[in-house]
């Protein structure tokens, strides 16, 4: 007997976003722009400062604005909302050109089209924010950002289904992965609609050099209603990252640029909302694979990391390394990247996996499959962990971009009332709340994914990742009780 398909992991509808009053404007053809013009605006201002501002870190808006304000705001909307920054991000200018122009006709090479590469570039940004002490150069941070806009271009330029965004980025891939915790998700509203509707616009959209029109038989409630979809030069966007929004089960890979919104014929695309991190413990959800289950790995593990890296041990382990033999910044800092960041977390997952697998006598289960079952689990953990380091940084200066923007605007900047610092006490306060609250988010995924899977055994399989997970709250905990570097802001302060 044929075993019945599994049904399609769907989130759940609670209403449609983009349907209340004030969000609808997102939604006609040019809406994201409401968000990318006043970033366009603020990265110009950032390059303008960076390139011919003082070069004094806690003065400059190419410093302050990306490395101290950008990032506590970047975790507070992925968490409240979604990913809001990929939906304004500057950047994706250029692939919309690209597409218009017919460009980007190769594809991505397969071997790349899974997430090693973006893991490789987030440890590799982290690397250079630590080596060329990006955060306190405002030159180097605007040629940062220059580069950023050639990468994509070129990219999008030269391929197509967008993989800049889907395999390169590093922001886009820390945004992708945070965002699997908010609480929207891309989604149809009606399933049914989708599955008699011709076009599939949605994905392929409806720009065409020529016209065409394409007759819909959509059928709905049992009954059947012919519909015209014009496609033609005034036609819109597709997804340009190739996801088909019926089969969407996450927001991994999703820029909520919302080109699918627009371009579906029958208004069945939505901004869903849905309870907070649900893919994060639905199964299936997720692809099963290695590049995927790791990255969530890696990605906790640097948010350790970067943090530690701006701590006194850090200093007094490259001190240490230097009297061994090893007096190249570069090599010592590769060698705590590559270690800290890579080999050992990746090596702790498989050995979770491992000691998981045979404590719970599972024998027809594959390492990838356990490692890849209990990696959503790691999510919020790794979340907390960046939030208690970015929270730190932000709420040390939240508002200190004000003065800098009035010493920009060739006005005196008025420190005093904008450059205040908030108590220390609430600061750690909130690092405390997030490691708690992310370490005992991620312990309930990892139990659940246990009883799914084990039942019975469910205690036995558990335990290897609960130690997992208690060893990267502690190793954060005691990383965030270390005095820590105040980077970019140091000047205002002292
Ligand atoms: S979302 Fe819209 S365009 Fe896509 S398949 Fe469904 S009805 Fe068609
Ligand atoms: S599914 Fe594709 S088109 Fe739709 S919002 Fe996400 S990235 Fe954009």
């Amino acid at each position: 007997m044929r075993r019945a398909a599994k049904p399609l992991y769907r989130p759940s509808i609670v209403c449609d976003l983009l349907a209340l009053p004030p969000l609808k404007p997102l939604r006609r053809r040019y809406g994201r722009l409401i968000l990318q013009i006043p970033l366009v605006i603020v990265v110009l201002l950032l390059l303008w400062d960076g390139f011919t501002g003082p070069q004094i870190a806690p003065q400059n808006l190419a410093t302050v604005v990306p490395w101290v304000q950008y990032r506590g705001v970047v975790v507070l909307a992925l968490l409240l909302t979604g990913n809001l920054f990929c939906m304004g991000c500057p950047f994706t200018l250029p692939r919309t050109l690209a597409k218009r122009l017919s460009l980007g006709r190769w594809r991505w090479p397969r071997v790349l089209r899974n997430k090693w590469l973006a893991s490789a570039s987030l440890l590799g940004l982290f690397f250079a924010y630590e080596y060329l002490d990006l955060w306190a150069s405002p030159l180097l941070t605007a040629w940062l950002i220059v580069a950023y806009f050639v990468a994509s271009f070129v990219l999008e330029v030269a391929f197509a289904g967008s993989p800049f965004c889907k395999y390169v980025c590093p922001l886009g891939t820390f945004n992708f992965v945070y965002s699997t915790l908010s609480p929207t998700q891309i989604g149809v509203k009606q399933p049914t609609i989708c599955a008699t509707c011709t076009g599939k616009e949605c994905l392929n959209g409806s720009y065409a050099p020529q016209i065409s029109v394409h007759i819909d038989q959509i059928t709905i409630q049992n009954q059947t209603r012919a519909s015209e979809v014009k496609h033609g030069p005034q036609g819109t966007l597709g997804c340009g990252l190739d996801l088909f929004p019926p089969q969407l089960t996450s927001n991994l890979d999703c820029t909520l640029c919302l080109d699918c919104v627009r371009a579906c014929p029958h208004d069945n695309v939505g901004l869903l909302v849905r309870p907070w991190g649900r893919e994060l413990g639905q199964q299936g959800a997720w692809h099963a694979r290695w590049d995927i289950a790791l990255l969530m790995v890696i990605m906790a593990s640097l948010g350790v990391l970067n943090a530690f890296a701006m701590t006194p041990p850090a200093y007094d382990l490259l001190a240490w390394l230097a009297e061994l033999g090893l007096r190249s910044e570069f090599l010592a800092l590769g060698v705590l990247f590559v270690l800290g960041g890579l080999l050992l977390p990746m090596g702790a997952a498989l050995l979770a996996g491992a000691l998981s697998l045979r404590l719970s006598h599972a024998k027809k289960r594959s390492l990838r499959q356990e490692v890849a079952a209990f990696a959503p689990s790691l999510v919020p953990l790794g979340f907390g962990i960046w939030f208690a380091h970015y929270s730190f940084h932000f709420l040390i200066a939240p508002l200190s971009f004000v003065p800098i923007v009035q010493e920009f605007l060739g006005q005196r900047g008025d420190w005093t009332t904008w450059g205040f610092t908030l108590p220390d006490e609430l600061i750690g306060l909130v690092q405390v709340l997030a490691l708690a609250g992310g370490f005992l988010w991620s312990m309930s995924l990892a139990q659940r994914v246990a009883l799914r899977t084990y039942g019975r055994r469910a205690t036995q399989a558990l335990l290897p990742w609960a130690a997992l997970l208690l060893l990267l709250a502690f190793l954060a905990l005691q990383v965030f009780s270390q005095p820590m570097e105040m980077r970019g802001t140091e000047f205002m302060l002292g």
